[in-house]
């Protein structure tokens, strides 16, 4: 189900939700859209108003203000209420996530880390999120052909097939690929048809690695449709997407196998430190989203004083000083690129080191600026 609010209402609910959550994302749609809210997003926004600490006359206030009524609130608590929630309608697990802590230190040799599932997984690959069509298979296929061998793609960026035909074209046998993709929220309720439906637009017999995009309705139920789907051979590790530790606090008593990968936003402007040490004690991989800080604020990242100056001692771009710190501070990092350069560029950083005080100049730009809401 989709609620539409107008313009004024989305932006300034969105905007109080981001003052008390603290994000500091920016969002700037035209005058007179529609944006379009659905359940899952309305769902986790007022989990996260509720996970931290309001007083009751504040929330109340600041959503008078933003809808303008309480009759608008009611509707919205009780359509959330009625909208199944990731932890109701579900049967207790047969047993809780397995806490065997695995070591997820990388292998700078091998250029890979070995997952809680037993899996080697490449610690740097291709995003290809807003690659299309030819673009994203000529991508994939010029990834593959310079070394990269671990590629992420996900249902809702349309773009599985043209993976799949990526990866044929490159020539490099399957087995040597690792395949992450993600089930989107609206396909939480049928998870084994979407896992399915996965495994037939990007032509393979079994994926690496399939994430949940976001926490949303039905995660559980989904997540444990890919808890058998591992069992019987379609998929071989399971993880998460876009949650943070309130989330993996609620999560991870409900499921049996332990997530193998989170994968968030992170980038020297949020670096989530506190969220990397928390899932690295559970043995859980941390995977970078936005690694070089995103699509429209790269060029901050990259003419940054501190990078830029630490990318000339190192004689190297200040995108692979980016790339080597998130690789030495235990983070997957998938930059998206469809510049055949870029993309050789982006694989070219295991021949230098950073420094323990060049960790520390780059650790010290953390400004807690999500460049992204979720
Ligand atoms: P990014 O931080 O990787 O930045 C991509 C931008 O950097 C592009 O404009 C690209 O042209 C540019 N770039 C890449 N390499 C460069 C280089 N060497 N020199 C100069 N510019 C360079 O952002 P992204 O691609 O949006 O994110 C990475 C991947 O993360 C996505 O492709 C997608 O696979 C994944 N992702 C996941 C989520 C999620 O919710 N799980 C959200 C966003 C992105």
């Amino acid at each position: 189900m989709i609620i539409n609010f107008n313009n004024n209402n989305s932006v300034s609910f969105i905007s109080h939700i981001q003052k008390l959550i603290n994000f500091n994302f920016r969002i700037m749609p035209e005058k007179n859209t529609i944006m379009q809210i659905s359940d899952n997003i309305l769902e986790h926004a007022f989990k996260k108003i509720k996970s931290i600490s309001i007083k009751a006359a504040v929330f109340n206030k600041i959503i008078n203000t933003v809808f303008n009524s309480f009759c608008i609130l009611s509707l919205l608590i009780s359509f959330s209420a009625c909208s199944p929630s990731s932890t109701n309608n579900v049967e207790p697990p047969a047993s809780p996530a397995k806490s065997a802590v695995s070591d997820v230190s990388f292998n700078f040799d091998t250029k890979t880390v070995k997952l809680n599932s037993g899996y080697e997984m490449p610690v740097i690959g291709l995003g290809t999120y807003s690659l299309k069509d030819d673009i994203c298979v000529n991508s994939v296929s010029a990834a593959l052909k310079n070394g990269y061998r671990l590629i992420d793609t996900a249902y809702i960026y349309h773009n599985e097939e043209s993976v799949g035909k990526g990866i044929r074209e490159s020539g490099v046998p399957r087995e040597e690929i690792f395949i992450t993709t993600k089930l989107y929220m609206n396909q939480y309720a049928d998870a084994e048809n979407a896992i399915n439906e996965a495994l037939k637009k990007l032509d393979v017999d079994y994926i690496d690695l399939i994430l949940l995009h976001h926490p949303g309705a039905h995660d559980i139920k989904a997540y444990k449709a890919m808890e058998k789907a591992v069992s019987e051979g379609k998929i071989r590790s399971i993880g998460l997407s876009n949650y943070y530790i309130d989330e993996l606090e609620d999560f991870l008593p409900q499921i049996t196998i332990m997530p193998a990968l989170i994968q968030n936003e992170i980038h020297p402007y949020y670096q989530e430190n506190e969220v990397i040490k928390y899932m690295l004690e559970k043995g859980i991989v941390m995977e970078a989203w936005y690694p070089l800080g995103g699509r429209g604020h790269t060029a901050e990242l990259f003419n940054n004083e501190t990078i830029a100056e630490i990318a000339k001692v190192h004689n190297r771009s200040s995108a692979q000083i980016i790339l080597r710190w998130h690789l030495q501070k235990g983070v997957v990092a998938i930059p998206g690129s469809s510049n055949p350069e870029h993309i050789k560029e982006n694989m070219n950083i295991f021949d230098f080191e950073l420094t323990a005080e060049d960790m520390k100049k780059i650790n010290s730009l953390d400004r807690n600026e999500k460049h992204d809401w979720y």
